[in-house]
């Protein structure tokens, strides 16, 4: 769920295949163990396995690369995994791979140069109303719309994406001020000589060089 209300719907990936995989999970439980058979079908079943694997990464990657280019900043909930996949969406959380799309968001987001946060699992996103902050009793998983006491009515995953939008950019400012120092002021000469690390600088020194040969090695 994006914060401007765009619901992208993950593929089942695994549930798709689940047929396929299980015939062949079949298919190799009646093969005798040791026999060419079933190493045969050994790989047929880690091969299914990881088609699927492959088929969500590459979902993954298109779907990434297109938020980190159409926005200057991305803050994404870091939903409890672990507690989730105690409860009877186990299969279909695992299935979107939450934690290896937001590893992928973060790692776009350095190369193009994008803010990226990670907002608390612990923040209470989904019942908080993002329009006059109050926060609201716990609800079930079922409950897709809700109603706030101040009037507003929301559905339960496009107010939760504006909470986490709100949380992340309030972080980030704190971020951004708590950074805010004197500019540098460059070391009079003494004081560079007497540094307590000066003693490190010779093997950082050989250490340079030594990257330095290593490159040169490499050109054409
Ligand atoms: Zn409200």
């Amino acid at each position: 769920m994006l914060s401007d209300g765009t619901k992208v719907a993950a593929p089942k990936f695994l549930r798709r295949a689940a047929r396929r995989l299980k015939r062949l999970q079949q298919a190799l439980s009646r093969k005798q163990k040791g026999s060419a058979n079933r190493k045969k079908a050994v790989v047929k079943v880690a091969r299914a396995h990881a088609r699927v694997a492959d088929t969500r990464r590459d979902w993954q990657h298109k779907l990434s690369t297109t938020i980190i280019r159409e926005n200057q900043a991305v803050y994404v909930e870091d939903l409890c995994v672990v507690g989730l996949c105690r409860t009877r969406l186990a299969k279909s959380v695992h299935d979107a791979g939450w934690a290896q799309f937001t590893g992928m968001l973060e790692y776009k987001a350095a190369r193009y140069g994008r803010t990226f946060g990670r907002v608390d699992r612990f923040f209470p996103s989904t019942r908080m109303c993002s329009q006059c902050g109050r926060v609201n009793e716990k609800m079930a998983l079922n409950v897709r719309m809700w109603d706030c006491p101040c009037g507003a009515a929301h559905d339960r995953d496009v107010n939760a994406a504006i909470n986490v939008l709100a949380a992340g950019q309030a972080e980030s400012r704190n971020d951004r001020g708590a950074r805010v120092r004197p500019g540098l002021v460059p070391a009079p000469r003494g004081e560079a000589v007497t540094h307590p690390d000066a003693a490190c600088s010779t093997r950082s020194v050989e250490g340079i060089s030594v990257l330095q040969g290593g490159e040169d090695v490499n050109r054409p």
